[in-house]
């Protein structure tokens, strides 16, 4: 890449052209300024350091921002890279060039590459800092711009590197921004690095054709301008290329090959009016048929980011899907150079507060991270703003709320409050009713009903799109599932205290012991210690033991698990899965004898872990639905399980023998059988069988009913 070298009156005469009365001097005294500090110092290019700062204060320039900015450029690795501090920075530029400085060299500070929560600590010190002043991340932008149009002179593991944080994090936070051409850029560059091959694929595919292409916007331009001037409309009409990365992202997404992609060229037609755009895009659509659904209105409802444009895709000459963007002069300029656009018009502390209502996300996200104290959600929340696949939705009073793609009325219900979400219960849309997992859409305007005594389900994270709606569900139900355990650990433990003379009660008030014994067991608190004995991590023995003095402590009875209260290992837990809880002691009910295959619930006995009954077992029905626990089979179960089968059938001798052989081809052990006459001369007869699951059970059952004279065949519950 040839490039020019940039020099001081490069960037004043720059500035001069968006501001005229800007005050020169101090940019002057700036790069004196810089170019002692880095004096000596050089880039891995080889060039004198000094270019960088010249180039980053120079994109910064042009794109419109006030001198500060522009200053601020110039210092940007000052304070990181050379012996100045920001005192010396605030004596000399005044402190608001130190404070952005300060913002800069924080960001510039964390390394991206480390772990996530570093990663996360990196985002969210830049999301402080932009907030403080989107200054700082506008020059962070302009010193990542120019960084990556050196990239070349790195390691090539750097290059990925920070190539992958360009394409992550920075190329979105510019579309964010609206800055649509720098995030182009952005993306581009990054493209370049982590994808070399693709990327030449598709630099040599474009070429080819170049010839081809050039015509053909010609055509299509031509017919356009014969359009809007048979209205009396005066257009510019642009057709272009798509950047290449958006074309790798439409040949990924719609996994098709660069030959296939039909519209690689976007036409654009700026107008001088708002009534134009509308009249411009009836115009277009008399001319090509457009496609379904593709239109898109951006100004009648504009991006967070401030975009604003008609978007319409259009079935060509030759049959080929058109992309056409209407807007007009203005609305383009906000178009590429998005928040930067904003500054170009307006006194300094105006923008600060007008951006601030404006990008109304940043806001979000700066509320957010409060409450995000796991990185990974953090990042998460953060990577899931910063792209804009986004809905967007309204509240009964009109209010617009921006939600990911495919979010739910649980989405938006914890977007109002976590309040709300919880107690969520049914959701409107557009005045109908709707499932909890409808998927919202683009203007539905959604009404969330809720009732104070309804609390979160976990099947809600089935469904649900926001990191903020799983975050809270994931909350909820541990603090709920804990405050479950602990009450368990404590009827277990009072329960089995008592027979040794022990008193729960009276332990737990003195706490003294008891705290001891948590922390013999590396529990840190009392509740920590009965959610462990709840969960059946510690038995109750185990805690008993060290309460007791040492003289009267029985020789320690090895701890014989009983066949239906089994401490919980992978094997012995029969193949059963207990949402949420990993470690607890299972059991199978004997009074509807579930196998695999069958839908269970646990239930939260009173001192012997969770019993495992089938969910349609009329003893479960008769419990408190508070200690309902949901489980499910693991999909390893393995062994055979006893299974109660009733026969009736007409009643003649030999009949249990020919039952019994044909149990025995289906492979069915039996325990334990009875036989009785009714009133009616039906034979009546109970079996207990073992089978493996449900499976073999209806191969079991479907054996017996081939057998001659026998009328019907059931599982009953005992
Ligand atoms: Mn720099």
């Amino acid at each position: 890449m040839a490039v020019r070298i940039i020099r001081i009156n490069d960037i004043i005469d720059e500035v001069l052209v968006h501001h005229p009365e800007a005050d020169i001097s101090l940019i002057q005294k700036a790069y004196v300024f810089s170019a002692q500090s880095h004096e000596g110092q050089t880039r891995l290019s080889g060039e004198p350091y000094l270019s960088h700062p010249l180039e980053v204060s120079y994109l910064i320039a042009q794109m419109g921002l006030d001198s500060v900015s522009v200053v601020c450029g110039l210092l940007h690795d000052t304070v990181e890279d050379t012996n100045t501090s920001l005192d010396d920075l605030d004596e000399l530029f005044g402190e608001e060039v130190a404070d952005i400085i300060n913002g800069v060299t924080k960001i510039s500070q964390i390394s991206f590459d480390k772990k996530i929560d570093q990663q996360a600590e990196y985002i969210r010190k830049m999301i402080l800092a932009m907030s403080h002043d989107i200054r700082v991340i506008l020059v962070k932008l302009a010193d990542r711009v120019h960084n990556m149009r050196t990239l070349g002179y790195m390691k090539p593991e750097s290059q990925k590197r920070v190539a992958r944080e360009t394409l992550d994090i920075f190329a979105p936070l510019a579309g964010r921004l609206g800055m649509g051409r720098l995030k182009a850029e952005l993306e581009d560059l990054a493209f370049y690095y982590l994808e070399p091959e693709i990327y030449q694929q598709i630099q040599d595919g474009l070429a080819r054709k170049r010839g081809e292409r050039e015509q053909y916007i010609k055509e299509i331009t031509a017919m356009i301008q014969e359009k809007l001037a048979s209205q009396g409309l005066k257009g510019e009409v642009k057709g272009r290329s798509k950047h290449y990365f958006g074309i790798y992202r439409k040949m990924q997404a719609q996994r098709i090959s660069l030959d296939q992609v039909y519209d690689l060229i976007a036409f654009r037609i700026i107008l001088q009016t708002l009534a134009e755009c509308y009249e411009t895009l009836g115009l277009i659509h008399s001319l090509w048929r457009p496609v379904p659904g593709r239109f898109k209105d951006y100004i009648g409802m504009p991006k967070t980011n401030q975009y604003r444009s008609l978007h319409t895709t259009v079935i060509g000459p030759y049959g080929e899907r058109m992309e056409i963007q209407i807007r007009t002069q203005e609305m383009d300029k906000i178009a590429e150079e998005g928040i930067a656009a904003h500054w170009a018009y307006k006194e300094r502390r105006q923008v600060q507060q007008d951006d601030n209502l404006r990008f109304s996300w940043l806001r979000q996200i700066i509320e957010w991270q409060k409450d995000l104290t796991n990185p990974q959600d953090f990042l998460n929340t953060v990577r899931m703003e910063l792209y804009p696949e986004d809905v967007f939705v309204f509240t009964p009073k009109g209010e617009i709320k921006e939600l990911p793609k495919g979010s739910t009325p649980v989405d938006f219900a914890y977007a109002i409050h976590s309040e709300v979400g919880h107690q969520c219960t049914g959701a409107k849309v557009n005045g109908r009713m709707v499932p909890l997992k409808h998927e919202l859409q683009h203007g539905d305007i959604v009404e969330i009903i809720t009732s104070p005594s309804h609390t979160p389900s976990r099947d809600w994270l089935q469904f649900v799109k926001t990191t903020r709606a799983r975050g809270r569900i994931k909350q909820w139900l541990k603090t709920v599932e804990r405050e479950r355990s602990i009450t368990l650990g404590r009827e277990i433990l009072e329960r089995e205290m008592r027979k040794a003379g022990l008193n729960l009660g009276k332990l737990l008030k003195s706490g003294e012991d008891l705290q001891r014994v948590a922390r013999e067991m590396s529990y840190v608190r009392i509740d920590d210690l009965l959610a462990g004995v709840g969960f059946g991590k510690v038995s109750a023995n185990q805690v008993i033991t060290r309460l007791l003095p040492k003289e009267e402590q029985a020789p320690v009875e090895a701890e014989v698990p009983s066949k239906t209260v089994a401490k919980a290992t992978a094997a012995d837990r029969g193949g059963i899965k207990v949402k949420g809880l990993d470690d607890i002691l299972i059991n199978l009910a004997h009074c509807c004898n579930p196998i695999p295959g069958d839908a269970i619930m646990g239930y939260i006995t009173r001192g012997k872990g969770v019993t495992i009954h089938r969910e349609e077992c009329p003893v479960l029905a008769r419990t408190e639905s508070m200690r309902h626990l949901p489980a499910a089979w693991d999909g390893v179960a393995g062994g055979r399980h006893p299974v109660r089968i009733q026969v009736i059938s007409v009643d003649k001798p030999g009949l249990l023998a020919d039952i019994s052989v044909a149990l025995k081809q289906a492979e069915a052990n039996v325990l334990k059988a009875s036989i009785e006459t009714t009133v009616d001369q039906k034979g009546l007869s109970w079996f207990t069988i073992e089978v493996t699951d449900t499976t073999h059970l209806a191969k079991v059952l479907s054996a017996i009913k081939r057998v001659k004279n026998v009328i019907s065949v059931n599982r009953v519950m005992r």
